[in-house]
């Protein structure tokens, strides 16, 4: 049997990833193919696992890891720092926001401090 995300599976992810990207102030990746392939494969782990596990990391055990919020999409440092590691929410120039990331942050040494155009919106008070 396919486990594979049908199209509404994706459809249904689209439109949260359009909605919280408007909620918090990101575009969508401008080059298609990234945001295609980011949504796709959070359709597939949402299909498979159940959950929207951020497709972009390595995980031994991913059920396992479905158990935690961490990476789950909305992941923590997207709701903390507006860093997606996706770059699925990203700036409408295609760069991450990395600016609230702390010092030493993988995205901070791979992007350097990519300013936010929307610092009013975006991140989860208090986190
Ligand atoms: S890095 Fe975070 S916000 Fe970006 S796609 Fe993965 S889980 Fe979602």
């Amino acid at each position: 049997m396919d486990n594979g995300p049908d199209s509404e599976e994706v459809a249904r992810i689209r439109r949260f990833a359009e909605h919280y990207a408007g909620k918090t102030g990101t575009a969508l990746h401008p080059d298609p193919e990234v945001t295609e392939l980011v949504l796709l494969g959070l359709a597939r782990n949402r299909a498979e696992l159940g959950r929207p596990l951020c497709p972009c990391r390595f995980y031994p055990d991913p059920r396992e890891e479905t158990k935690h919020r961490t990476w789950l999409c909305a992941c923590d440092d997207m709701k903390r720092f507006k860093y997606c590691h996706c770059l699925l929410f990203v700036r409408p120039d295609g760069l991450p926001i990395t600016e609230h990331l702390p010092e030493g942050h993988e995205g901070r040494e791979a992007w350097d401090e990519v300013a936010d155009p929307t610092p009013e919106s975006g991140r989860e008070s208090g986190r």
